[in-house]
């Protein structure tokens, strides 16, 4: 969930191991790891938007990397991807449900 928005569901074990949705990459890559020899991505930048007035579109569009126009204006729909997968991104929309 980011911004008052689920932007991913999977089982655990799924989400914990091949997140999909932009911001559960980034939130699973900010887990402290004991791993030396990990590689972290970039922090996220920019800040939580309000609750109140959120970003139009997708709301994790002006912190996403992959954001495009579109992003800006269209609401991405939780769709399924995947068995047992649904995922909120326009990078997911035009991608049949993969077999699993
Ligand atoms: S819909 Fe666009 S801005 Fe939102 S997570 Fe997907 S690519 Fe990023």
């Amino acid at each position: 969930m980011y911004a008052g928005a689920i932007v991913e569901t999977a089982p655990k074990s799924l989400l914990y191991s091949d997140p999909q949705h932009p911001y559960s990459k980034a939130l699973l890559d900010a887990v402290p790891r004991a791993d030396p020899s990990f590689v972290r991505q970039p922090v996220v930048a920019g800040e939580v938007p309000s609750l109140l007035d959120p970003p139009p579109g997708c709301r994790f569009h002006p912190r996403c990397a992959a954001a495009m126009e579109r992003c800006r204006t269209e609401v991405p729909r939780l769709r399924e991807t995947s068995r047992n997968r649904q995922v909120a991104c326009h990078l997911f929309e035009d991608r049949g449900p993969a077999e699993t």
